[in-house]
């Protein structure tokens, strides 16, 4: 099992990857959920960890679903190798890049073959986010400046994203394009203070043709580094060099973020990726099966489409799940063998409703902005639709107050309770107040 797993290793991450950082790994024992795997030296395992251990589980729990967890660890006489691994990580990356893909500088991962416009299945939910993402990998000079795609976690960001890169990369080899996220770009960005080698860096990310950003997030409320990014953006952008960001909140609805970069961010294409609808879910689930390269029953794959919701990084996990599994026990997929492996993932999807999305449909239901649900101003025109989102935390999560207290700015628990109050009080006075929350209850349970 351990080699047909090493040869999954090579062809999903690629065989440059597998042979200079996985192929060395040993098989060591599988001890109750837990798969543990030996590294020869201490720098390789803590390599393997940051960038490949995830992965890795995902593709070794398509074999066998009872690993629960991959544990990394060092043969006893190894050492540690003196050199940090990023850096020489970082090294190692520049070298092993394909010479057509030299203008790409991939900074702390790699861009992810599968990730093509050609494998994005387009529908109404990202049709804005993919057409913009094409005219700007497309166009022989800038469009839109920036590029700001946003949308919840799982639903393509990255995803677009490296089919841009790949598609410049590809189309006009002599742009050079930095891709990195915003994480890294904080941590190159103190590590360059550190070293008092600002002006490297400055340089480094103000000479290239396209800077992408991926979780721009990650940056809110980090001040300093925000600043800088602010001055890198716009020397680009004077320059009328394209500059590229993903979030998973729209300009105006990221925290901690100053004002002037806010309004800049909007200056260029603010492109949103909706949840996605049943019919682009299973669309998404028919082309993944061709890419596979397996028959699942159409029923099958409408069963899943309707039943996972949340994402499509599960629903492909569901999909490899099923495919893994009915391959190891040589029987076809069905709606019963489906429920039965993915039973944990099923019951997950079956309540998930979160707070996020509670906020914004409250928010959106009274027209006031997103940040005010975490905002400390108490006028009542704001304090009200807040009260009445907390009321539906606490009515349709299973979190608990200070949970729920904490997603609301940081507010304590006997303020969420008040709220509860509150909002139950006002219900038995104002019959306007409870058609409002059936209808917003009715919207988010649909
Ligand atoms: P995000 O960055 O928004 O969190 P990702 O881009 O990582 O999400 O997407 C998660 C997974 O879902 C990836 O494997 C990606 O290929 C897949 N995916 C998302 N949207 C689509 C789509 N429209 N068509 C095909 N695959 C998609
Ligand atoms: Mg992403």
């Amino acid at each position: 099992c351990w080699e047909n797993a090493r040869s999954l290793f090579s062809q999903e991450f690629g065989d440059a990857t597998f042979k200079s950082w996985l192929s060395p790994l040993t098989f060591g024992e599988f001890i109750s959920g837990r798969l543990i795997v030996i590294a020869p030296t201490r720098f390789r395992r803590d390599w393997i960890q940051s960038h490949f251990s995830q992965k890795m589980l995902e593709i070794l729990q398509r074999f066998d679903a009872r690993i629960l967890a991959l544990d990394l660890i060092v043969t006893p006489n190894s050492t540690f190798n003196g050199t940090s691994p990023v850096e020489s990580a970082e090294a190692r990356i520049k070298d092993q890049a394909e010479p057509e893909d030299r203008n790409i500088q991939v900074i702390g991962s790699r861009l992810e073959p599968r990730y093509t416009f050609e494998a994005f299945v387009v529908g109404k939910s990202n049709e804005l986010a993919h057409a913009a993402a094409r005219r700007v990998a497309e166009a022989d000079k800038v469009t839109f400046n920036p590029l700001f795609l946003y949308g919840g976690v799982g639903l393509g960001k990255t995803h677009l994203m490296h089919a841009i890169a790949w598609h410049i990369c590809k189309s006009y080899p002599q742009r050079r394009v930095i891709y990195l996220s915003a994480e890294k770009f904080m941590y190159l960005f103190v590590k360059a203070l550190r070293f008092k080698d600002t002006m490297a860096f400055k340089e480094q990310f103000r000479s290239v043709d396209v800077l992408m950003i991926d979780d721009f997030q990650f940056i809110s409320g980090k001040e300093s580094t925000q600043e800088e990014f602010f001055h890198t953006f716009n020397a680009l952008v004077d320059q009328n060099h394209q500059v590229i960001i993903s979030a998973d909140k729209s300009p105006s609805d990221l925290e901690g973020l100053e004002e002037r970069m806010r309004s800049r961010l909007g200056w260029g294409l603010v492109a949103d990726i909706h949840p996605m609808t049943y019919e682009l879910r299973l669309g998404i689930l028919q082309s993944k099966t061709e890419q596979i390269g397996r028959e699942v029953p159409l029923k099958v794959l409408e069963f899943l489409a309707h039943k996972i919701t949340s994402n499509v990084r599960e629903l492909e996990g569901a999909l490899n799940r099923i495919v893994a599994h009915s391959m190891l026990v040589g029987r076809e997929i069905t709606i019963e063998s489906a429920t039965d492996v993915l039973r944990d993932l099923l019951r997950a999807n079956d309540r998930r409703i979160s707070v996020d999305e509670i906020q914004k449909k409250v928010a959106e239901h009274f027209n006031v902005k997103l940040a005010d649900m975490h905002s400390p101003r108490r006028l009542r025109s704001v304090a009200r639709p807040r009260q009445i989102a907390m009321f539906l935390a606490k009515q349709l999560t299973s979190m608990s107050l200070p949970e729920i207290g904490r997603k609301f700015g940081g507010r304590d628990h006997t303020t969420v309770m008040h709220a509860v109050k509150k909002v139950e009080e006002l219900k038995e006075k104002d019959a306007s107040l409870t058609e409002d929350l059936d209808l917003l209850k009715r919207m988010l349970q649909t």
